[in-house]
Protein backbone atom coordinates (compact mmCIF):
# COMPACT_ATOMS: atom_id res chain seq x y z
CA UNK A 1 0.00 0.00 0.00
CA UNK A 2 1.69 3.12 -1.20
CA UNK A 3 0.98 5.83 1.62
CA UNK A 4 0.85 9.69 1.78
CA UNK A 5 3.99 11.05 2.62
CA UNK A 6 3.65 14.91 3.68
CA UNK A 7 7.17 16.53 3.02
CA UNK A 8 7.42 18.75 5.83
CA UNK A 9 8.99 22.28 5.83
CA UNK A 10 8.00 22.77 9.39
CA UNK A 11 6.66 25.99 9.69
CA UNK A 12 7.91 28.30 12.49
CA UNK A 13 5.34 27.40 15.26
CA UNK A 14 3.22 30.46 16.56
CA UNK A 15 4.52 28.80 20.02
CA UNK A 16 7.46 30.98 20.89
CA UNK A 17 7.39 30.62 24.49
CA UNK A 18 6.43 34.48 25.06
CA UNK A 19 2.80 34.06 25.75
CA UNK A 20 0.39 36.07 27.31
CA UNK A 21 2.69 36.59 30.77
CA UNK A 22 2.26 39.10 32.85
CA UNK A 23 5.29 39.16 36.03
CA UNK A 24 8.72 38.05 36.38
CA UNK A 25 9.70 35.56 33.69
CA UNK A 26 11.88 33.50 35.43
CA UNK A 27 9.31 32.73 38.42
CA UNK A 28 6.80 31.57 35.43
CA UNK A 29 9.37 28.86 33.84
CA UNK A 30 8.30 25.52 34.06
CA UNK A 31 10.07 22.82 35.07
CA UNK A 32 13.45 24.40 35.40
CA UNK A 33 13.37 24.60 38.96
CA UNK A 34 17.20 24.31 40.11
CA UNK A 35 18.65 26.25 37.68
CA UNK A 36 16.33 29.39 38.40
CA UNK A 37 16.90 28.73 41.74
CA UNK A 38 20.93 28.73 41.13
CA UNK A 39 20.31 32.02 39.19
CA UNK A 40 18.28 33.76 42.40
CA UNK A 41 20.83 32.48 44.50
CA UNK A 42 23.66 33.67 42.77
CA UNK A 43 21.77 37.24 41.81
CA UNK A 44 20.96 37.53 46.09
CA UNK A 45 24.94 36.83 47.05
CA UNK A 46 25.59 39.23 44.29
CA UNK A 47 28.31 36.10 42.91
CA UNK A 48 26.49 36.26 39.55
CA UNK A 49 29.12 35.34 37.08
CA UNK A 50 29.13 37.92 34.11
CA UNK A 51 29.83 35.22 31.60
CA UNK A 52 27.57 32.31 31.84
CA UNK A 53 26.44 29.67 29.37
CA UNK A 54 22.59 27.94 28.92
CA UNK A 55 23.21 24.45 27.95
CA UNK A 56 20.42 22.14 27.03
CA UNK A 57 17.74 20.69 24.78
CA UNK A 58 16.55 22.79 22.20
CA UNK A 59 13.62 24.34 22.80
CA UNK A 60 12.58 24.14 26.46
CA UNK A 61 13.02 27.41 27.41
CA UNK A 62 16.50 28.21 27.62
CA UNK A 63 16.30 31.82 25.72
CA UNK A 64 13.20 32.85 27.83
CA UNK A 65 15.28 32.03 30.83
CA UNK A 66 17.97 34.24 29.43
CA UNK A 67 15.78 37.18 29.05
CA UNK A 68 14.26 36.33 32.42
CA UNK A 69 17.57 36.63 33.80
CA UNK A 70 17.66 39.80 32.51
CA UNK A 71 14.54 41.19 33.78
CA UNK A 72 16.52 40.51 36.94
CA UNK A 73 19.61 42.21 36.72
CA UNK A 74 17.79 45.91 35.04
CA UNK A 75 14.21 45.64 37.04
CA UNK A 76 14.13 48.97 38.97
CA UNK A 77 11.97 47.62 41.72
CA UNK A 78 12.73 43.80 42.73
CA UNK A 79 15.53 42.11 43.24
CA UNK A 80 17.11 39.67 42.93
CA UNK A 81 13.79 38.17 41.55
CA UNK A 82 12.13 40.94 38.90
CA UNK A 83 8.91 42.44 39.62
CA UNK A 84 7.89 41.83 36.20
CA UNK A 85 5.67 44.92 35.82
CA UNK A 86 8.36 47.91 35.84
CA UNK A 87 9.17 49.41 31.88
CA UNK A 88 11.99 47.82 31.98
CA UNK A 89 10.85 44.58 32.53
CA UNK A 90 8.27 44.63 29.97
CA UNK A 91 10.57 45.97 27.33
CA UNK A 92 12.55 43.17 28.32
CA UNK A 93 9.54 40.98 28.19
CA UNK A 94 9.18 42.25 24.74
CA UNK A 95 12.50 42.26 23.55
CA UNK A 96 12.35 45.91 23.62
CA UNK A 97 14.69 46.83 26.01
CA UNK A 98 17.46 49.15 25.05
CA UNK A 99 19.51 47.63 27.63
CA UNK A 100 19.38 44.27 26.46
CA UNK A 101 20.69 43.15 23.40
CA UNK A 102 19.43 39.51 21.73
CA UNK A 103 21.77 38.18 18.99
CA UNK A 104 19.96 35.56 17.29
CA UNK A 105 21.72 33.76 13.90
CA UNK A 106 21.11 35.01 10.74
CA UNK A 107 21.08 31.89 8.17
CA UNK A 108 23.80 29.65 8.97
CA UNK A 109 25.40 30.96 11.54
CA UNK A 110 26.33 34.43 14.00
CA UNK A 111 28.20 36.59 11.37
CA UNK A 112 31.37 38.98 12.40
CA UNK A 113 29.10 42.27 12.09
CA UNK A 114 26.73 40.33 14.50
CA UNK A 115 29.80 40.55 16.73
CA UNK A 116 30.33 44.23 15.38
CA UNK A 117 27.06 45.03 16.59
CA UNK A 118 27.92 43.65 20.28
CA UNK A 119 30.98 45.40 20.38
CA UNK A 120 29.15 48.81 19.71
CA UNK A 121 26.66 47.78 22.25
CA UNK A 122 29.29 47.62 24.84
CA UNK A 123 31.10 50.65 23.30
CA UNK A 124 27.84 52.77 24.35
CA UNK A 125 27.01 54.77 27.75
CA UNK A 126 24.80 52.27 30.31
CA UNK A 127 21.78 53.43 30.97
CA UNK A 128 19.78 51.21 33.48
CA UNK A 129 20.84 49.16 36.35
CA UNK A 130 22.61 46.58 34.12
CA UNK A 131 23.36 45.77 30.98
CA UNK A 132 22.88 42.04 29.03
CA UNK A 133 23.88 40.37 26.34
CA UNK A 134 21.94 37.14 24.97
CA UNK A 135 23.23 35.46 22.05
CA UNK A 136 20.85 32.77 21.11
CA UNK A 137 22.55 29.20 19.04
CA UNK A 138 25.74 30.45 20.37
CA UNK A 139 27.90 27.53 19.07
CA UNK A 140 26.81 28.82 15.79
CA UNK A 141 29.20 31.89 16.49
CA UNK A 142 31.65 31.16 13.62
CA UNK A 143 35.42 31.42 14.44
CA UNK A 144 36.47 34.87 13.47
CA UNK A 145 33.15 36.04 15.48
CA UNK A 146 33.69 34.10 18.06
CA UNK A 147 37.49 35.39 18.67
CA UNK A 148 36.03 39.18 18.22
CA UNK A 149 33.91 38.80 21.32
CA UNK A 150 36.76 37.00 23.61
CA UNK A 151 38.19 40.08 25.38
CA UNK A 152 34.55 40.87 25.92
CA UNK A 153 33.65 37.56 27.29
CA UNK A 154 36.50 37.48 29.54
CA UNK A 155 35.82 40.87 31.11
CA UNK A 156 32.68 42.54 30.34
CA UNK A 157 32.28 46.07 31.01
CA UNK A 158 31.38 46.74 34.70
CA UNK A 159 27.87 45.86 34.68
CA UNK A 160 27.26 43.93 31.64
CA UNK A 161 26.18 40.37 31.28
CA UNK A 162 26.82 37.78 28.91
CA UNK A 163 23.89 35.00 28.20
CA UNK A 164 25.45 32.17 25.92
CA UNK A 165 22.41 30.28 24.79
CA UNK A 166 22.84 26.85 22.97
CA UNK A 167 21.52 23.13 22.42
CA UNK A 168 25.34 22.00 21.80
CA UNK A 169 27.78 23.03 24.30
CA UNK A 170 29.92 20.85 23.04
CA UNK A 171 29.98 22.62 19.27
CA UNK A 172 31.09 25.41 21.29
CA UNK A 173 34.27 27.74 20.65
CA UNK A 174 36.50 25.88 23.71
CA UNK A 175 38.05 29.45 23.89
CA UNK A 176 34.42 30.80 24.74
CA UNK A 177 33.68 27.68 26.60
CA UNK A 178 36.19 28.06 29.22
CA UNK A 179 35.22 31.70 29.74
CA UNK A 180 31.34 30.78 30.84
CA UNK A 181 29.66 29.38 33.89
CA UNK A 182 27.74 27.00 32.33
CA UNK A 183 24.14 26.54 34.08
CA UNK A 184 22.22 23.33 32.37
CA UNK A 185 18.83 22.91 31.54
CA UNK A 186 17.10 19.49 31.09
CA UNK A 187 14.40 18.29 28.86
CA UNK A 188 10.62 19.00 30.08
CA UNK A 189 8.72 15.96 31.62
CA UNK A 190 6.03 14.88 29.45
CA UNK A 191 3.21 16.60 31.61
CA UNK A 192 5.10 20.42 31.53
CA UNK A 193 5.11 20.01 27.91
CA UNK A 194 1.39 18.60 27.77
CA UNK A 195 0.42 21.42 29.90
CA UNK A 196 1.97 24.40 28.11
CA UNK A 197 0.82 23.63 24.78
CA UNK A 198 -2.12 21.88 24.99
CA UNK A 199 -0.74 19.34 22.05
CA UNK A 200 -2.09 15.58 21.75
CA UNK A 201 -0.52 12.70 24.20
CA UNK A 202 1.90 11.59 20.43
CA UNK A 203 2.68 15.02 19.71
CA UNK A 204 4.25 15.87 23.53
CA UNK A 205 6.13 11.89 23.53
CA UNK A 206 7.25 12.51 20.06
CA UNK A 207 8.87 16.10 21.06
CA UNK A 208 10.95 14.26 24.35
CA UNK A 209 10.74 17.64 26.72
CA UNK A 210 10.57 20.31 24.06
CA UNK A 211 8.19 22.85 23.60
CA UNK A 212 9.01 24.49 21.11
CA UNK A 213 9.33 20.44 19.31
CA UNK A 214 5.61 20.00 20.52
CA UNK A 215 4.53 23.35 18.69
CA UNK A 216 5.96 22.56 15.70
CA UNK A 217 5.16 19.34 15.56
CA UNK A 218 1.18 20.19 16.26
CA UNK A 219 1.70 23.42 14.44
CA UNK A 220 1.86 22.20 10.59
CA UNK A 221 -2.07 21.17 9.75
CA UNK A 222 -2.18 17.39 9.57
CA UNK A 223 1.67 16.89 7.86
CA UNK A 224 3.30 15.85 11.22
CA UNK A 225 0.14 13.49 11.49
CA UNK A 226 1.27 11.47 8.55
CA UNK A 227 4.51 11.68 8.83
CA UNK A 228 3.72 9.37 11.74
CA UNK A 229 1.69 7.37 10.15
CA UNK A 230 4.13 6.87 7.24
CA UNK A 231 6.22 6.20 10.04
CA UNK A 232 4.74 3.83 12.23
CA UNK A 233 3.55 2.26 8.21
CA UNK A 234 6.75 1.40 7.56
CA UNK A 235 7.89 -0.02 10.87
CA UNK A 236 4.85 -2.22 11.04
CA UNK A 237 5.89 -3.44 7.41
CA UNK A 238 9.37 -4.32 8.81
CA UNK A 239 8.53 -5.65 11.94
CA UNK A 240 6.49 -8.42 9.64
CA UNK A 241 9.67 -9.00 7.29
CA UNK A 242 8.60 -6.99 4.36
CA UNK A 243 11.07 -4.12 2.94
CA UNK A 244 9.16 -0.86 3.81
CA UNK A 245 6.91 0.20 0.34
CA UNK A 246 7.10 3.73 2.01
CA UNK A 247 10.46 4.21 2.50
CA UNK A 248 11.21 6.50 -0.33
CA UNK A 249 8.25 8.99 0.69
CA UNK A 250 9.93 8.84 4.68
CA UNK A 251 13.42 8.85 2.85
CA UNK A 252 12.67 11.82 1.04
CA UNK A 253 10.66 13.75 4.60
CA UNK A 254 13.89 12.90 6.07
CA UNK A 255 15.63 15.26 4.45
CA UNK A 256 14.27 17.69 6.71
CA UNK A 257 16.63 17.24 9.82
CA UNK A 258 13.61 17.78 12.20
CA UNK A 259 11.55 15.03 10.08
CA UNK A 260 13.82 13.05 10.44
CA UNK A 261 14.61 13.15 14.33
CA UNK A 262 10.48 12.90 14.63
CA UNK A 263 10.40 9.37 12.60
CA UNK A 264 13.52 8.51 14.40
CA UNK A 265 11.73 9.02 17.50
CA UNK A 266 8.63 7.29 16.94
CA UNK A 267 10.00 4.30 16.22
CA UNK A 268 12.22 4.63 18.99
CA UNK A 269 9.01 5.16 20.92
CA UNK A 270 7.28 1.99 19.01
CA UNK A 271 10.67 -0.31 20.61
CA UNK A 272 9.78 0.62 23.84
CA UNK A 273 6.07 -0.42 23.28
CA UNK A 274 6.90 -3.78 21.56
CA UNK A 275 9.50 -4.34 25.01
CA UNK A 276 7.37 -3.18 27.63
CA UNK A 277 4.75 -5.41 26.02
CA UNK A 278 6.66 -8.50 25.26
CA UNK A 279 8.02 -8.34 28.72
CA UNK A 280 4.72 -7.67 30.52
CA UNK A 281 2.41 -9.73 28.17
CA UNK A 282 0.86 -6.54 27.82
CA UNK A 283 0.56 -2.89 27.88
CA UNK A 284 -0.41 -1.42 31.13
CA UNK A 285 -2.64 1.48 30.90
CA UNK A 286 -1.27 5.03 30.58
CA UNK A 287 2.13 3.15 30.04
CA UNK A 288 2.39 3.18 26.10
CA UNK A 289 3.80 5.46 23.65
CA UNK A 290 1.58 4.52 21.02
CA UNK A 291 -2.14 4.24 22.78
CA UNK A 292 -4.03 3.92 19.14
CA UNK A 293 -1.46 0.95 17.57
CA UNK A 294 -2.54 -2.29 19.79
CA UNK A 295 -2.26 -4.19 16.55
CA UNK A 296 0.82 -3.08 16.12
CA UNK A 297 2.30 -2.73 19.20
CA UNK A 298 1.14 -6.71 19.21
CA UNK A 299 3.09 -7.50 16.22
CA UNK A 300 6.55 -5.99 17.18
CA UNK A 301 6.12 -7.63 20.32
CA UNK A 302 6.48 -10.96 19.08
CA UNK A 303 9.72 -10.56 17.95
CA UNK A 304 12.53 -11.96 19.88
CA UNK A 305 13.92 -9.67 22.95
CA UNK A 306 17.61 -9.90 21.94
CA UNK A 307 16.40 -8.03 18.63
CA UNK A 308 14.01 -5.84 20.33
CA UNK A 309 17.00 -4.27 22.80
CA UNK A 310 19.25 -4.09 19.30
CA UNK A 311 16.75 -2.36 16.89
CA UNK A 312 16.31 -0.34 20.18
CA UNK A 313 20.06 0.80 19.86
CA UNK A 314 20.26 0.78 16.45
CA UNK A 315 17.02 3.40 16.50
CA UNK A 316 19.33 5.72 19.43
CA UNK A 317 22.25 5.31 17.15
CA UNK A 318 19.75 6.60 14.30
CA UNK A 319 18.66 9.45 16.05
CA UNK A 320 22.42 10.02 16.96
CA UNK A 321 23.87 10.30 13.55
CA UNK A 322 20.71 12.63 12.42
CA UNK A 323 21.77 14.89 15.14
CA UNK A 324 25.29 14.80 14.09
CA UNK A 325 24.39 15.32 10.25
CA UNK A 326 25.40 12.17 8.64
CA UNK A 327 23.80 11.03 5.94
CA UNK A 328 20.29 10.63 6.84
CA UNK A 329 19.18 8.69 3.75
CA UNK A 330 21.70 6.20 4.84
CA UNK A 331 21.38 6.25 7.91
CA UNK A 332 17.49 4.95 7.62
CA UNK A 333 18.31 2.70 4.85
CA UNK A 334 20.84 0.65 7.23
CA UNK A 335 18.25 0.99 10.09
CA UNK A 336 15.78 -0.47 7.66
CA UNK A 337 17.81 -3.36 6.45
CA UNK A 338 18.66 -4.61 10.50
CA UNK A 339 15.56 -4.05 11.06
CA UNK A 340 14.00 -6.21 8.66
CA UNK A 341 17.06 -8.48 9.00
CA UNK A 342 16.08 -8.99 12.81
CA UNK A 343 12.61 -10.39 11.81
CA UNK A 344 14.03 -12.62 9.63
CA UNK A 345 16.82 -13.95 12.41
CA UNK A 346 19.83 -12.21 10.25
CA UNK A 347 22.47 -10.52 11.81
CA UNK A 348 21.72 -7.29 11.78
CA UNK A 349 23.85 -4.58 10.20
CA UNK A 350 25.37 -1.64 11.83
CA UNK A 351 24.70 1.37 11.09
CA UNK A 352 27.13 3.64 9.49
CA UNK A 353 28.28 6.38 11.39
ZN1 LIG B 1 10.63 45.24 37.22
Amino acid sequence: MARKVVKSAAPRAPLDPRPEFHGPILQGLRGHEAPVRALLDALSRGRLASTLLFAGPSGVGKKRAALGLAQSLVCERATPSACGACGPCVRVANVQNESVLLVEPQGAGIKIEQAREILRFLALRQLGRARVVIVDEAHLLNPQAGNSLLKALEEPPPGTHFVLVTSQPGALLPTIRSRAQTIRFQALADEVVAALTGAPDWVVRAAQGSVEAAARFSGDGDGWESLRRSALGALDEMVSGRWPEGLEGLRESAKDRDSALFISRIWGRALRDFAFYSAQGGLVEGRSHLPDQAELTRRGARLPVGWLEQLSELCLQLEQDIARNVDKGLAFENFCLSAIGAYSGREPRPVLG
